[in-house]
Order: structure tokens, then sequence, then C-alpha cells
């Protein structure tokens, strides 16, 4: 996008890329069907860090003129759940071609499958970009290499070593919408839950992270929507292994309604396990789980159960507690948390402010967003803004 818009200004522009063709990350977005932009109202709200920074980028490349891009370019697009933006044939290589038939259109050179190694910085200017391959001499730069995840499509963070080498500041990196590893040994892998609330909470028990929807068991840990949203806000918890994710396994009843539930169902069946009860208020794989850690037996009696074990037991649906053990890995992150510090950039031009002739774009800057079209769309707007502003 960068290179659209400037080779748009009248600039002769030529990319360099370490793979054997554009958008290999775009290629796998929204599950090959690329999530490009989101048009909802509170976009700003969906950005972990360092939202206010976006200002001028997103008014000057704003979703509707990313949507107003990709149809003048061919890409007719639909509208989904939450404001999200897909291609209407729901293929992420329609937005990668119309990328590329453009980047031709516009005569941008693009050299693949060549590898940035080094920038040579000399009284505040960019003298030279080294690769290995050649040498570039141009009058400006733009880095728009990404983070650290998935590094099989590209960005494995080279970018953010050869800055580091031109004292460019860079703010610690972390995964971003992943998923979360617990401690507990066996989990219900494979299960998903619905209309939960998931929140963290640090070593105090005051809650850091708290999110309602959809999440979704794994062999080590938990993953799915909310669990991805809540690791971009955890992301940065010193202790984070001291901290316990609670699963309200029945958000809309509070603990009284619940309690109620509970003295009904265990009058009702009063000769039937608890463990059998339960299959009236939770899916059977979860029961033992439950049970365990309530510290009760599953096949006690409705009618042998104290009240002090019914309490005990709604506490539990509401407070499923496990222990986190760590984040899962950036590799495997759908987003960089981290990169470029936005000190370091005029947010009208995306240009360096230590390097005259070096601009930023994406998601090498410390900019990341919940999932949604946001992250894309950050990309773009960032790009375009780097581009035409040259
Ligand atoms: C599985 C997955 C699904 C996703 N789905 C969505 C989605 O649906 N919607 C959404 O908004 N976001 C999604 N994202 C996030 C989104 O894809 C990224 O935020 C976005 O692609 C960032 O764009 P970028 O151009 O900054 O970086 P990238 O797309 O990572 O591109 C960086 C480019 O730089 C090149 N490069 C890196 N280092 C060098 C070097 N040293 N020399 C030469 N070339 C180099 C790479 O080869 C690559 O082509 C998803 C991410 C993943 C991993």
């Amino acid at each position: 996008m960068a290179a659209i818009s400037a080779a748009t200004a009248g600039h002769s522009v030529c990319i360099i890329d370490k793979n054997s063709k554009i958008g290999r990350k775009l290629y796998i977005s929204g599950k090959g069907r690329c999530n490009l932009t989101n048009i909802r109202p509170d976009f700003i709200s969906n950005v972990v860090r360092n939202p206010k920074f976006l200002y001028s980028s997103l008014s000057i490349f704003s979703p509707e003129k990313c949507m107003s891009l990709f149809e003048s370019l061919g890409v007719p697009l639909k509208v989904e759940r939450g404001g999200r933006i897909f291609p209407k044939s729901d293929k992420s290589s329609d937005v990668i071609d119309a990328l590329y038939g453009e980047l031709k259109r516009l005569n941008v050179e693009i050299s693949f499958q060549e590898t940035l190694i080094k920038l040579i910085a000399i009284n505040g200017k960019i003298t030279k970009a080294i690769t290995n391959k050649s040498e570039y001499i141009y009058d400006n730069y733009i880095i728009a290499t990404g983070g650290l995840s998935y590094p099989k499509t590209g960005s494995d963070g080279s970018g953010l070593e050869i800055l580091k080498e031109i004292n460019v500041d860079i703010i610690e990196t972390k995964p971003g919408l992943v998923h979360i590893l617990l401690e507990e040994p066996i989990l219900p892998k494979g299960l998903s839950l619905r209309n939960v609330r998931v929140k963290v909470l640090n070593v105090n028990n005051i809650t850091i992270a708290d999110s309602f929807g959809e999440m979704i068991f794994t062999d080590t840990g938990v993953s799915g929507p909310i669990i991805l949203t809540i690791s971009s806000i955890i992301n940065r918890i010193e202790n984070l292994n001291k901290c316990k994710l609670i699963i309200d396994l029945k958000p809309a009843l509070s603990s009284e309604v619940l309690d109620s539930r509970l003295i009904r169902d265990f009058e009702s069946k009063s000769n039937q396990d608890l463990k059998n009860i339960l299959l009236g208020l939770m899916p059977e794989r979860l029961i033992r789980i439950v049970l365990q850690k309530a510290n009760i037996c599953g096949e006690i009696k409705a009618n042998q159960a104290s009240k002090e074990l019914r309490k005990r037991l709604s506490y539990t649906i509401k407070n499923l507690s496990f222990s986190i053990s760590s984040l899962g890995p950036i590799e495997e992150a759908i987003v960089t948390s981290g990169g470029v510090s936005v000190n370091e950039i005029d947010p009208k031009t995306m240009k360096s402010i230590k390097y005259k002739n070096l601009s930023y774009a994406g998601e090498v800057v410390d900019i990341d967003a919940l999932t949604g079209g946001y992250n894309i769309q950050i990309a773009f707007s960032t790009g375009y803004l780097a581009g035409f502003s040259l």
C-alpha cells in the first residue's frame, strides 16, 4: 500500500521482499478469506497499543477509502457481523491480486527473494540499503517488514534488528492475539464454550482483563475469540504465571439465581448423582473439572448434598479457576505487540524523527489491535500515509 501511494504521488518505487510473492501473510489472513478492514464507528477503541497515533493515518486512508479502493480495483466486498469486511469471493488471493495488479499498473519495480540486511545512516539520513544481493541508494526508504508472528510468511523480526543497529528505539515485542497456556494437566481439548465470561486476575486478585463471548479448550490451554482478546491485554503483565484465568460458565445468572436453580434441580432429581444433574447446566466434558475444582464427589446423590456443598458448586460454576502458565509463543501469535516506538515517528507523515528520509508502515510499528480487520487496515492506513508523505 505504501508503494502504491508513493507511486501514485509520482515517485519511482522499488519494493524489496525476501518472499517470492507479495502478501504471504495476507494470503493466510482471516482463515484464507482476508478480513481486510472494519467499518465499526468505534474502530479506535479496538486498537490495543497507541490508538491515538492513528488519528491522521485513519483519517487520510479510512476503512471506507480502503473499501472504495478495492472495489475500484475489481474486488467486490461484503460486510459481516461486527462490521468486518471481506472480499465477496471469500478469497484473500483476490485482495493480493488487486494489489499486485495496481503495483504493475504503476510500474513499481519488485525485487523478490531479496533480503534487506543493513541500513547505512550518516548525519541523520539513510544513505544506503544493503541486501543479500545488492546495495540501493534512493531518496527515501520505507520499512514495512512486519512483526515476528508466523515467521514463515517472511516477517521474522529481521527488520527490527536492522533498525536497532541504527539506534531506533524498539519497544519489546510480545505476542498479541495468541492462545493462553494453562497449568492444568488434562483439559477437554476441542470443547468450545459460548456466552461465557472470562476474567484474568493478577497476583493481588485484581481483574486485569475481562471479556464475554466464545472460547475453546486446547490440549494445553485455551483459545478462541475472547482468549485472543485477553492475551493482547495481558501480554505486558509481569508474573503472568502467577495470574489466574477465571471462567464464569453462567454469566447471565447471578449467584443467587444460579443457587435457586441448583436447589430446584436437587429437589426434582433428589435420587440422582450430582454429575448427572449437572448435565443440564454444562457440557458433559466440563463436569469432571468443575466437580474436581469444587472438591466434590460426582457420585453424591442430590438429597445428600449439604447447603455448603451446593454453594461451593455454584461458586465454582461462576468462578472456574485455572492457573496461567504463559501466553503461546510469538511465532503462533496473530499479531506482534511492540516494535518501533511511536515516539520515533511523526504520526502525520509516518516519517522517522531521527532519520529524515526514513518512514515506517504496518506491524513493524508498536501498534496492534484486536481481531476484526483492524490490523490490516492499520497496515494499509500507515502504509498509504507513509507513501503519500514522501
Ligand atoms: C494467521 C493470521 C491471520 C490474520 N488474519 C487477519 C485478518 O483477517 N484481519 C486483520 O486485520 N489482520 C489479520 N492478521 C494480521 C495481519 O495479517 C498483519 O497485521 C498484517 O499483515 C501486517 O502487515 P505488514 O505489511 O505490516 O506486515 P507483513 O504482512 O508481515 O509483511 C511484511 C513483509 O516484509 C517482508 N520482510 C520482512 N523482513 C524482511 C527483510 N529483512 N528483507 C526483505 N523483506 C522482508 C516479508 O517477507 C513480508 O512480505 C492475521 C495474521 C495472521 C498471522
